[in-house]
């Protein structure tokens, strides 16, 4: 059997949000954390998702990342190929989505492709192209004060328009409601003198009618939601058999850590509620930045907190604090402070003997699982939509929950707790 779905996620909580849907929708998913440099046998496996950390990186570096992970995956003669960005369409000023999509294009030798990036499960909805989050607009639903990608407009096709030379339409939900056929043949309507449609989505049906629609791309972009309907065209094609395959993990014994580097709004408050009762430290850019606190300095409060565990380590802060620690010392510097200064924590921690990590935020996950070298991910049962439970392929498996900074209700920590126990 060929591999299915060949994907590509521009950050690492991004990748084990689409593999946890894959596993749902019955396709066996593995996740990589690298290209790999040996043989891997991937005769059980239906779909490859690939974690980059392309989503802040410099345009050229995001493209030359994503296309190298394309080309591994055409040599596993994947029969489509899926570009993850996040339910909120994250980007840069400069990029990245735009620019890679393009790259990815051209490197298959194709002209269109759609974006979609609605997840309503968690309230990602798009209308007329707007996205909305929970019901509001992506530009005053707390986007705006992302500390690396603040989004400041919710016309997707605005956005993409200003991230691409190539043109950009849309699928509007009209379309949608009448069902796979009208939304196919929009799609070639539009793919005459367009590379890029935006596609609106209210509802999971919506998504599974795009999911059938995109049967023939060669390339699909967009949130993990758009996943959820692939399954279905791989069986009626007689190419696969769904499994019930969400892995077994290996029940890990000891305690776990909380590392919290998303300043988001449901990050926030998941901080609050879990600090009211279990002892938490708080990082901060400027005192990093000064030597007045680091590595050492935080496990000294470890090991002072550690009986009194799970602890939670976080840098997660309100729009005014980033605001004031980005003017003093620039948005990426401050975030690299906050995420090495993670990466080596968890390092030091792994050292002790700790095999479990609950981790908010992309960007702070993807520098997390650099720092523990991990090659490849299984994936488990699922803690809130969107976050899987993970173990780290190898000798010294690790249990790690990987939390895309939106995602999760108040008490997730709790909960991804006692599923880790
Ligand atoms: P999310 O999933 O919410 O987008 P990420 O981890 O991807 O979270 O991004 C948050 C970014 O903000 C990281 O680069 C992190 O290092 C940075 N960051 C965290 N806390 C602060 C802070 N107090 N000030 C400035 N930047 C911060």
């Amino acid at each position: 059997m060929p591999i299915l779905l060949g994907c590509i996620a521009d950050d690492f909580t991004g990748a084990t949000d689409l593999a946890s849907f894959l596993v749902a929708s019955g396709m066996r998913t593995l996740q990589l954390t690298a290209i790999p440099t040996t043989e891997l046998d991937l005769s059980e496996i239906d779909a490859l998702v690939i974690a980059l950390k392309s989503r802040t990186q410099p345009v050229d570096d995001a493209i030359a990342d994503s296309l190298q992970a394309l080309h591994w995956l055409q040599k596993q003669q994947c029969v489509q190929f899926y570009f993850k960005y996040c339910s909120t369409f994250d980007s840069t000023a400069e990029g990245n989505i735009g620019p890679v999509i393009d790259a990815l294009l051209e490197a298959l030798h194709e002209s269109f492709t759609i974006a979609c990036p609605a997840l309503p499960i968690n309230g990602r909805t798009v209308y007329n192209g707007y996205l909305f989050v929970n019901g509001e607009l992506l530009n005053e639903c707390g986007m705006q004060h992302h500390p690396l990608t603040p989004m400041h407009d919710a016309n997707l096709v605005r956005v993409l328009d200003s991230q691409t030379q190539r043109k950009v339409g849309l699928v509007p939900h009209t379309v949608i409601a009448q069902g796979v056929e009208a939304t196919r043949e929009k799609m070639q309507q539009l793919a005459i003198d367009t590379s890029y449609a935006i596609i609106d989505s209210l509802t999971q049906d919506d998504l599974m009618t795009i999911g059938h629609a995109c049967s023939e791309l060669k390339l699909l972009t967009g949130g993990s939601g758009l996943a959820i309907g692939l399954a279905d065209n791989y069986a009626a094609k007689g190419l696969f058999t769904r499994q019930q395959n969400s892995a077994q993990l290996t029940k890990q014994p000891g305690e776990v850590v909380i590392l919290s580097g998303s300043c988001s709004a449901a990050t926030r408050e998941q901080v609050e509620v879990f600090q009211q009762r279990q002892p938490s430290l708080k990082i901060d850019p400027l005192l990093l930045h000064s030597g007045q606190q680091s590595v050492a300095s935080v496990m000294q409060w470890f090991e002072q907190y550690r009986s009194q565990g799970p602890l939670l380590i976080y840098a997660t802060d309100h729009p005014d604090a980033i605001k004031r620690y980005q003017d003093k010392l620039g948005a990426n510097r401050a975030g690299q402070l906050v995420e090495q200064l993670m990466a080596d924590l968890v390092r030091h921690l792994s050292n002790l003997g700790i095999k479990k990590f609950i981790v908010a935020g992309g960007e702070t996950s993807g520098a997390v699982v650099q720092a523990l070298q991990v090659s490849a991910l299984k994936i488990g049962a699922t803690i809130t939509p969107g976050v899987p439970l993970t173990q780290t392929v190898g000798d010294n498996p690790q249990l790690l929950a990987l939390k895309s900074g939106k995602f999760g209700g108040p008490n997730f920590f709790n909960k991804a707790l006692e599923m880790m126990l």
